[in-house]
């Protein structure tokens, strides 16, 4: 699990040059919600060893001036409920506005980290400048330049000493979170499963990640279910509806081990959609689709398996998911959805003898070797599973820099075909023996 970072800010201090700056390395994550004017809100970064979410959240703001002041405040109010720190950024260049002020007094009454960052900060005769913004009352200044980069390293090793980890008694049980679009049926299906049934619900209060985890534990089934339909709040939410759904999104997504990724059978996966996949995947979580509203669906025999066909072509190439056809009104396949969920956790736990490993796949590999490259034979002596939250396996060779990604995922498809990992997404490294 990781943490969310939001950079909060006024437009044009400067937030997305960061975002872009942490984002860098990794692919970025693109989304193109409506009604958003920039189409890179959030993606994943890394800071030794500890990987984070970050959210810019000036992309969500619709850019007309009535709803500007109202609307940034909300976003600053949801990310201080959603992320674990808060980075205020500021411009050195102009100083203190009327904007920086009133989202300062909005910070003021948080309880979550924040950081004051002066950016724009590129030379050291600006940094006296910067003294202006302890009139904030936020405590100690951060002193950045978002272009160049000075400042950023010392400013992270601040920001990742204030991350959450998950107490080790919650990680007994799966996780899941059914995430999806608005009105795809995320809240039917919540209530589907518990709403009758009180009795059996427990919401785990007082942790320190203040998202509600409900403890189910009926028919065979135990597990949390990480609450992001986030209909307590919704109300209060006016003008950033949007945003709020991608960082409860976001959220669910740090939080779960497995995705249950909902999407409406009229509307089909799009590419809103693809992206959490794609998120969800990149965290090394388990992920499920399931195709709610089947009922608004004319069929005949073929209609699942075309559905399903198109699904996966959009998913490529991460192809080997599970797909459930539902309709949470006519409770069809409501434990169906389960018993895959379930399944998916045990796929992402699973841990291959090296044994049996190496009795499958030498000889796979033998008989399909890697290509040789510059005259060069690579040569796969051992095979292991390496121990960690999803499914990791070390390939031990003469010259791992030899293999190519194809041959890589050759590998991938016969782990997949020989052991089940349906739902999962799985890391193969080439090692030097
Ligand atoms: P946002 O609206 O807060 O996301 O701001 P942007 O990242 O779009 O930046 C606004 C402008 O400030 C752009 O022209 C950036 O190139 C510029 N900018 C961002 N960071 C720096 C910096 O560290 N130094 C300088 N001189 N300009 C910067
Ligand atoms: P959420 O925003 O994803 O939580 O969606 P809701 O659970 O609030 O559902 C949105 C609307 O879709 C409601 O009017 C539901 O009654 C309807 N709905 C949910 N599941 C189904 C289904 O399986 N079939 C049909 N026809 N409607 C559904």
């Amino acid at each position: 699990m990781s943490n969310i970072v939001a950079i909060v800010g006024r437009p044009n201090v400067g937030k997305s040059t960061l975002f872009n700056r942490l984002t860098e390395s990794r692919k970025a994550i693109v989304d193109d919600m409506s009604g958003v004017t920039r189409d890179r809100h959030y993606g994943m970064a890394e800071w030794i060893n500890k990987p984070f979410t970050v959210v810019d959240t000036g992309g969500y703001v619709a850019n007309s001036d009535d709803v500007f002041e109202s609307a940034i405040n909300e976003q600053v109010l949801i990310a201080i409920e959603e992320a674990s720190v808060i980075l205020f950024m500021v411009d050195v260049n102009t100083g203190i506005t009327d904007l920086d002020d009133s989202i300062a007094a909005i910070l003021r009454r948080s309880r979550k980290p924040v950081f004051v960052v002066a950016n724009k900060v590129d030379n050291n005769s600006q940094r006296n400048d910067a003294s202006v913004f302890y009139g904030f009352g936020l405590g100690e200044l951060h002193l950045i330049s978002s272009m160049t980069g000075s400042g950023t390293g010392e400013l992270l090793d601040e920001v990742v000493t204030h991350f959450v980890e998950i107490p080790e008694e919650e990680n007994a049980l799966p996780k899941y979170a059914i995430v999806g679009r608005p009105n795809v049926g995320k809240s039917s299906l919540i209530n589907a499963l518990i709403g009758s049934e009180r009795n059996i619900v427990t919401p785990v209060a007082g942790t320190t990640r203040d998202s509600i985890h409900i403890h189910y534990n009926q028919f065979g089934h135990e597990f949390m279910l990480i609450d992001t339909a986030g209909l307590r709040k919704k109300t209060k939410v006016k003008e950033n509806i949007e945003f709020y759904s991608v960082m409860r999104t976001i959220k669910a997504l740090e939080e779960a081990d497995v995705i249950i990724l909902m999407i409406d059978a009229l509307e089909g996966l799009e590419s809103q959609d693809i992206n959490i996949f794609h998120l969800a995947e990149k965290n090394k979580k388990g992920v499920m689709i399931v195709v709610n509203k089947w009922d608004l669906i004319e069929k005949d025999h073929k209609t699942t398996k075309e559905f399903e066909v198109k699904i996966r072509e959009k998913l490529a190439p991460f192809v080997d998911v599970p797909v459930v056809f539902t309709s949470v009104i006519e409770k069809q396949r409501i434990f169906k959805t389960l018993d895959v969920a379930k399944h998916v956790y045990t796929n992402k736990m699973k841990k291959i003898p090296t044994s049996k490993l190496n009795e499958i796949m030498l000889p796979i590999i033998e008989n399909n070797p890697p290509p040789s490259l510059k005259g060069k034979f690579v040569k796969i002596k051992f095979i292991t599973q390496i121990n960690g939250a999803s499914p990791m396996f070390a390939f031990f060779c003469n010259l791992p820099q030899y293999v190519k990604e194809s041959y890589k995922r050759f590998i991938e498809n016969k782990l997949r075909e020989n052991f089940d990992f349906a739902g999962v997404p799985i890391q193969i490294y080439f090692r030097q023996k």
